[in-house]
C-alpha cells in the first residue's frame, strides 16, 4: 500500500521539520495507552535529521478510533501534522464516534 504523505507539518521546532515539511522517512502516530493522536516521532534535538529529499509519510497509526485507521494503519490519502492544545497532533484524526 501507498503510505499516507504528511502534506504539511508547522512544528518547526522537530528535528524532522524543514520548511513546514516532514523529513522523517516514516512517522508513528499515537501514545501508546492514551487514545490521543500525537506524533510519536516529534523530536527536539540540536541538529536537523531526516531525509531532505523525501517528504515524511505515516508508517504506523497507533489511534484506533479514527474514521481513516484500519488495522492500526493510516488510510487517509495524507495528514497533516501541528499543535493541538499542548500536543503536536495528527489535525486529520476523526473520531468514529
Ligand atoms: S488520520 Fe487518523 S489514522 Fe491517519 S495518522 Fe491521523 S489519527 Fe492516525
Amino acid at each position: 500500500m501507498q503510505l499516507p504523505v504528511i502534506t504539511k507539518c508547522v512544528v518547526d521546532a522537530c528535528a524532522y521539520n524543514r520548511s513546514q515539511t516532514c523529513h522523517a522517512p516514516a512517522i508513528t502516530v499515537g501514545d501508546t495507552g492514551a487514545m490521543v493522536a500525537h506524533c510519536d516521532t516529534f523530536l527536539v534535538a540540536p541538529t536537523k535529521g531526516g531525509d531532505p529529499s523525501t517528504t515524511g509519510q505515516v508508517g504506523a497509526c497507533k489511534v484506533s478510533d479514527c474514521t481513516h485507521n484500519e488495522s492500526f494503519t493510516c488510510h487517509a490519502p495524507g495528514i497533516t501534522v501541528g499543535f493541538n492544545m499542548n500536543g503536536v497532533d495528527c489535525l486529520t484524526y476523526q473520531s468514529q464516534s
